[in-house]
């Protein structure tokens, strides 16, 4: 029996001024363009309404927030309970103070970089590196390129699963290496971020950059989730790879990439489950060669097909 039953879901729904969509696909949501539906997808239509809608959901009813999924392996049997995704009236970006710009938790990294080089802003130059959104930035703690979040941060604002809104400061984030130790059901809405001045011209330059060496080193047009593993202290997880000899390994239409190792690619038509096995196959011989445990840095939601997931 499938566990996913949207109109029963739908019912149990608060109104919205937003956008509700049962049984809604979520693999051309994400960058591996692999996994199975949502139970339901929501948009909501401004911050008010994403707040009244958490505080009209029942508690027992999960509620996953995704970005543009850079970063994420949605498993072929769907995610239940209600995906929000939040759009065009999360993605401002204005300044705000001194060096400061404040930006909508769907803004993309990418723009919110050109943005502060056009307003003489320096140091958020890394996000250009980041083909996420500010609110996958702050739940990640993004970086590239000699910096991260938790450098550029002021404060975050967002809302807890109950509806109540927050405003968390830098330390309330408690940042460590890709990882935000901040409740894990906050919703960002946006973040308040400070940079140092700096010269338009030097930091179009530095972005420039950026973006050759990424186009070198990593398969960036690939369907791919960026970087699988965390790197464990003192280790790059694409050398530890490398060296168990797993670069170009495969299951089936999913592959380890040869340009960089710590990143996987549907090669086209791949499952999520066979996306999650080549990860932990390469995890396996990891350990086996070296003893080390390589972390999940993708993020996996939903159920496998095996769990009873919709079809
Ligand atoms: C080619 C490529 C290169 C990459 N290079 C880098 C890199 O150099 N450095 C780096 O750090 N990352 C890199 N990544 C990974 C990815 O871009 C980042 O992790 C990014 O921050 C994810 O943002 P997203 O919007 O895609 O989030 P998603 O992938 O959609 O979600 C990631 C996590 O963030 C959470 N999230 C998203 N939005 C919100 C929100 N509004 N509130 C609360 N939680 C939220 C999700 O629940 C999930 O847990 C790369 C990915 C690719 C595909």
């Amino acid at each position: 029996m499938s566990l996913i039953d949207s109109d029963r879901l739908l019912r149990r729904l608060p109104k919205t001024r937003g956008r509700l969509e049962a049984n809604a696909p979520l693999a051309d949501l994400t960058w591996f363009r692999v996994g199975g539906p949502a139970e339901v997808l929501f948009q909501p239509a401004d911050e008010a309404d994403l707040g009244d809608f958490l505080k009209g959901t029942p508690l027992d009813i999960p509620i996953t927030v995704v970005g543009v999924g850079s970063n994420l392996l949605v498993r072929d049997g769907g995610v239940p309970g209600v995906v929000i995704r939040l759009g065009r009236p999360f993605m401002d970006i204005v300044p705000e103070g001194e060096m400061q710009l404040r930006a909508g938790a769907a803004a993309l990294d990418v723009r919110v970089a050109r943005v502060a080089a056009d307003h003489g802003i320096d140091t958020l130059t890394f996000l250009r590196g980041i083909p996420g959104t500010i609110g996958g930035a702050l739940r990640m703690n993004g970086g590239a390129y000699g910096g991260e979040t938790k450098d550029v941060l002021v404060e975050a604002r967002g809302f807890n699963r109950k509806g109540e809104l927050q405003v968390l400061s830098n330390a309330d984030m408690k940042y460590t290496y890709r990882h935000c130790g901040a409740a894990e059901d906050l919703i960002f809405t946006s973040a308040l971020l400070r940079g140092r001045p700096g010269n338009k011209d030097e930091i179009l330059a530095a972005m420039d950059k950026i973006t050759e060496s990424r186009e070198a080193t990593q398969p960036i047009k690939a369907r791919t989730g960026g970087s699988t593993f965390k790197n464990p202290p003192n280790q790059k997880s694409w050398a530890l790879i490398d060296a168990a000899g797993m670069r170009g390994y495969a299951v089936g239409p999913a592959k380890v990439s040869e340009l960089h190792c710590n990143f996987l690619i549907n090669e086209g038509g791949a499952t999520a489950a066979q996306i999650e096995e080549l990860g932990e196959t390469v995890r396996a011989r990891v350990k086996a060669q070296t003893g080390i445990e390589l972390d999940w840095e993708i993020k996996r939601i939903g159920i496998a097909l095996s769990e009873g997931g919709a079809r």
